[in-house]
C-alpha cells in the first residue's frame, strides 16, 4: 500500500519564499504592508476586478459582503444549497435567514429559472430577500447571465461565492466580478492558497475601501481610538499576502494541471457503466478544481459509499458531494426552494483526488482502485 493520496493539497511554487523573506527582511509581520496591496494590485490584474481587499478568509469576505450590503437581523437571503457551510454561515452572524435554492444538472449550480421564478413569486407578496449569494462550485461558473438579470429586475445585490472558482472563466470573463460583490477563498485545498486567506471584489471603489475600513476594526479617522461603528479584524497577514502573490504566479498552471487531471480520470474511468462525470456547461471553462462524478449503483454493481470505503482503504481520500444545506442540522427550518437535483448529486456525487500535485502513479492508483470496486461486484 502506497502513501496516502489525499483529495487537495498545497502546492507552492518557486518564488512563495522569496515574497515570505522580504516581509522578513524589511518586519513587514503585520496585517497590512506592501505585499497585501500588490497582492490586491496583481489579483484584480488576473481576474479582471475593478478594486480587490484582501482579507483574513473567504468566509471572512462573505460576512463583510453581507454587511456592506446591509443584511440585518430577520431579513432573508437567497444562496444556493449545493455548497460548503462556510457560503451560509455568515447569513446566521447577522441574525438573517437563509433561503436555499437547489441547482442545475447542467453545472451543478444555481438553477437560473427557479431563482426567476422564486424572485417573481416574492415580488407578487412583496417580500424579496435583502441579497441573493450564488456559489460557484468545484471550480466550474454559475450560468451568471439570467441570474444578474433575475436580480437585476428586483434590485436584489447579487454575491458571487467564487472561493472554489478562481481561474475559471465565464463567457471569457472571472466568475466572481459580474455580481455587486464577488468573493475568493485561499484556504489549504483550494487551487492557490495562502494557508488561509480570502478576498473581496467589487466594481465599487468606495464599497473595497469601506470593506477594508470594517476589516481593521472601523477606526474613524483620529489620532486617538475613535469607533462610531463595530468593526472586525479580518484582513490578510503581509506575510500570507507574500505566498499569495507566489502562487498567483503560477495560477494558470495549476489549472492546467487540474484539468488535466480530470482529463486522465475521464479517458480511464468514463466509460464504465454507472459512472458520469461532472458536466462543464458550454457558457464557460472550468479549472476542475476538484474531479467529480456520479456513480449509479446498479449500473455501476457499487454505491458511492462502497467507492469511498473502497478507496480510503487503499489510503486514498475522496469525498461524497457537498451536503446540500437545507439537509444540514444546522439550517434546520430555513426554507428551500426545490432541492431534489442537489439531494441527487449528494446521494451520488463522489469527488477524486484532485491536487495539482498529484503524479500520474497517484492517478493510476485511483483509477485502479475505482476499476477494482466496478469488477468486483
Ligand atoms: C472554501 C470555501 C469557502 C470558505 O473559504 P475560507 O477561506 O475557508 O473561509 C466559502 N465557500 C465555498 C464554496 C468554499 O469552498
Amino acid at each position: 500500500m502506497g502513501k496516502p493520496i489525499l483529495l487537495s493539497t498545497p502546492h507552492m511554487g518557486d518564488r512563495e519564499l522569496e515574497f515570505v523573506k522580504e516581509a522578513f527582511d524589511t518586519n513587514w509581520i503585520a496585517p497590512v504592508g506592501p505585499h497585501v496591496d500588490a497582492f490586491e494590485q496583481e489579483f484584480c490584474q488576473v481576474t479582471g476586478a475593478s478594486y480587490a481587499a484582501a482579507v483574513s478568509s473567504g468566509t471572512a469576505a462573505i460576512h463583510l459582503a453581507l454587511l456592506l450590503i446591509g443584511v440585518k437581523p430577520g431579513d432573508e437571503v437567497f444562496c444556493s444549497t449545493l455548497t460548503f457551510a462556510a457560503t451560509a454561515n455568515p447569513i446566521a452572524y447577522l441574525g438573517a435567514k437563509p433561503v436555499f435554492i437547489d441547482s442545475d444538472r447542467l453545472s451543478w449550480n444555481m438553477n437560473p429559472d427557479l431563482l426567476q421564478e422564486a424572485l417573481a413569486h416574492r415580488a407578487r407578496i412583496g417580500k424579496l430577500p435583502k441579497a441573493v449569494v450564488l456559489v460557484h462550485l468545484y471550480g466550474q461558473s454559475a450560468d451568471i447571465a439570467p441570474i444578474l438579470k433575475a436580480c437585476n429586475q428586483y434590485h436584489i445585490p447579487l454575491i458571487e461565492d467564487a472561493a472554489e472558482a478562481l481561474g475559471a472563466t465565464y463567457k471569457g470573463r472571472t466568475p466572481g466580478t459580474f455580481g455587486h460583490i464577488g468573493i475568493y477563498s485561499f484556504n489549504g485545498n483550494k487551487i492557490i492558497t495562502t494557508s488561509g486567506g480570502g478576498m473581496l471584489v467589487s466594481d465599487d471603489s468606495e464599497l473595497v475601501a469601506k470593506a477594508r475600513f470594517l476589516a481593521t476594526q472601523a477606526r474613524d479617522p483620529a489620532p486617538h481610538y475613535q469607533h462610531s461603528t463595530i468593526g472586525y479584524n479580518y484582513r490578510l497577514s503581509n506575510v500570507l499576502a507574500g505566498i499569495g502573490r507566489g502562487q498567483l504566479l503560477v495560477l494558470q498552471e495549476r489549472v492546467q494541471a487540474r484539468r488535466r487531471n480530470f482529463k486522465v480520470y475521464h479517458q480511464a474511468l468514463g466509460t464504465l457503466p454507472g459512472i458520469a462525470f461532472m458536466p462543464e456547461a458550454d457558457f464557460g471553462k472550468a479549472t476542475r478544481w476538484l474531479t467529480c462524478l456520479t456513480i449509479d449503483p446498479i449500473a455501476f454493481g457499487a454505491d458511492r459509499e462502497q467507492v469511498r470505503l473502497a478507496l480510503a482503504q487503499q489510503q486514498i481520500e475522496a469525498r461524497p458531494v457537498w451536503k446540500p444545506l437545507h439537509l444540514q442540522p444546522a439550517f434546520a427550518g430555513c426554507e428551500s426552494i426545490g432541492g431534489a437535483v442537489a439531494e441527487d448529486l449528494f446521494a451520488h456525487g463522489l469527488c477524486l483526488p484532485s491536487g495539482s500535485n498529484l503524479t500520474d502513479a497517484d492517478l493510476e492508483r485511483v483509477i485502479d482502485a475505482i476499476a477494482k470496486a466496478h469488477n468486483s461486484n
